[in-house]
């Protein structure tokens, strides 16, 4: 299969969307995980149909559990098929299985409170749960 980001229209706005958030969620996720998970065993995440280099610019090393998190959200992020994506919080059709909707919202309150606070958020989000 070919990388998602390699056959996407830079030009899309569609495609800049979905690039945005997929770089957001690697952002939250890897805060998340380098401050919550400081002694789990990290491991360079890797995933086939996407392409973090490209996505956000260098390696990310995550937890077990935050790598599967990582690939579940990037995957589901790709084929939400909402044009435009409302807020995940108040899309009708919520399609994270449960355990990972609960961990995602718990990062995406740690990590968004911790860039902000930090200046670090520099992009807008509609990722929030
Ligand atoms: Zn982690």
């Amino acid at each position: 299969m070919l990388a998602l980001t390699t056959f996407m229209s830079k030009n899309d706005k569609l495609s800049q969307d979905i690039s945005r958030d997929w770089k957001t969620l690697v952002e939250f996720i890897n805060v998340y995980c380098s401050n919550r998970h400081i002694d789990s065993d990290k491991n360079l995440f890797d995933l086939k149909t996407h392409n973090i280099q490209e996505i956000y610019g260098q390696d990310v090393f995550l937890c077990p559990s935050c790598s599967k998190l990582l690939a579940h959200a990037l995957t589901k992020r790709s084929y939400c098929p909402m044009h435009p994506k409302p807020a995940c919080r108040r899309c009708p059709d919520h399609c994270y299985s449960p355990a990972y909707r609960e961990a995602i919202r718990e990062v995406m309150q740690y990590s968004g409170k911790k860039l902000v606070l930090s200046g670090r958020l520099d992009y807008l989000f509609r990722l929030l749960f």
